[in-house]
């Protein structure tokens, strides 16, 4: 099995360098993109760099899975045309019968995979509030193979005990996979706080620029490794080599990332939590957010995702994300570029109504992904928004 090469140092370190290295046929300090498909053989059946055919494996992507694995604490890592490429390559591991035990407020592409395409296939899901790890004990059976996890969820922002959920897992014979797209492997590393599987969407902060779609897998050992590998040559929704070479550039710099987002939307929080026509705001880091304390012992950083309620409802909520400037209207997340959607409109409009209030998506919920541009506009941006809100409420008074 590969072990990542060049995984030494600290995470910055190791993020710049893991799975990289001058070529050495000419000295290219930066991984070239290796646009090939196939590649010359000595003698048949006797490849010359390892390699045979880009579906089965591409240098280019050789780096990035080596560095993503190095980032992750982990051994191997796979690369997937996008995130849900990445968890149906997972899913295709299982067989009919085969139960999973998930969270009940999963990003929504994920709980269609799971009930609109492996039910019919006889794989069995169970959705519990995962921030309670009593309830993902009690709903672990005999034919429980996983506890699947996304922590921070999307887009209340809530947290599941990692290592709590590792541990009433295990002790039944069942492993935990964590979607750590949200927190990404700066700020949180599941593999290290005994789970047994990663997965990442790469198109949000992995790739950081808004620029690709990808999706990973990372892990330890070659009984984990080994049917995914399968899997990924077998089925064949890989990562392409343009698409690995600019993550591979993304993470570079995902530590500065990571701490600019986090620091701007912390910043945004507070000054949100202060404001009169906002109800709620949801943010790990805000010492009032319900599992505070949970966010400082397994995060390193609370991340750049911030959600709120506007009193006012669904109008309110659309007029202020039409009203930003700076914060552009658009779903997805991650990029050094500030977006700012409305969940009960766009990202969670396929949710009814009813599902979605018991759930505790308010109406008026917005939910912003804090880029990294300087603080100040940020705020004032928000600030003109919440005029306009103010205004269209006055207006909507007078009629
Ligand atoms: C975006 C996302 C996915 C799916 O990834 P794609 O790259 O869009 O396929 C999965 N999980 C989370 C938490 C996401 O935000």
């Amino acid at each position: 099995m590969p072990t990542p090469r060049n995984a030494h140092g600290r995470f910055e370190t190791r993020a710049i360098h893991a799975g990289q290295r001058p070529d050495p046929a000419n000295g290219a300090v930066m991984t070239p993109v290796y646009l090939t498909s196939t590649y010359a053989q000595d003698a048949p059946g006797r490849p010359r760099g390892g390699y045979e055919y880009s579906r089965t494996s591409n240098p280019t992507r050789t780096a990035l899975e080596e560095n993503l694995a190095a980032l992750e604490s982990g051994d191997w890592g796979l690369c997937f045309a996008s995130g849900l490429a990445a968890t149906n390559a997972f899913l295709d591991t299982l067989a009919p019968g085969d139960h999973v035990v998930a969270g009940n407020d999963l990003y929504g592409g994920t709980y269609r995979l799971f009930t609109k395409v492996f039910e019919k296939y006889g794989v069995k899901f169970s959705f519990v509030d995962t921030t309670d790890v009593a309830a993902i004990e009690a709903a672990l059976t005999e034919a429980t193979r996983w506890v699947y996890l996304e922590s921070p969820s999307n887009p209340l922002l809530r947290l599941s005990d990692i290592s709590a959920a590792a541990e009433v897992a295990h002790a039944r014979g069942a492993r935990v996979v964590v979607d750590n797209t949200f927190a990404s492997p700066y700020l949180q590393r599941p593999l290290e706080l005994g789970a047994d599987l990663v997965l990442h969407s790469l198109s949000k902060y992995l790739g950081g620029h808004s620029d690709l779609i990808g999706g990973a897998l990372i892990g330890r050992g070659e009984e984990l490794r080994d049917p995914l590998a399968f899997h990924q040559n077998a089925v064949g929704g890989c990562l392409a080599p343009l698409d690995s070479f600019l993550v591979l550039r993304g993470t570079k710099t995902l530590a500065i990332r990571m701490e600019r987002h986090s620091a701007n939307a912390m910043a945004l929080a507070e000054h949100l939590a202060t404001q009169e026509l906002v109800q709620r705001v949801y943010y790990p880091g805000l010492p009032d957010h319900p599992q505070h304390e949970l966010a400082k012992r397994q995060m390193h950083g609370f991340g750049g995702m911030v959600s709120f309620e506007l009193e006012g409802g669904v109008a309110a909520g659309e007029t202020f994300a039409s009203a930003t400037r700076i914060f552009t209207l658009a779903e997805s997340l991650g990029g050094v570029e500030s977006l700012i959607e409305t969940p009960p409109t766009m990202t969670h409009a396929s949710i009814p109504a009813e599902v979605r209030h018991a759930a505790g998506l308010a109406d008026g919920l917005v939910r912003l992904s804090v880029g990294i541009e300087h603080v100040d506009d940020l705020a004032a941006d928000l600030d003109q928004a919440l005029t306009a809100v103010r205004s269209s409420a006055r207006a909507g008074a007078r009629v």
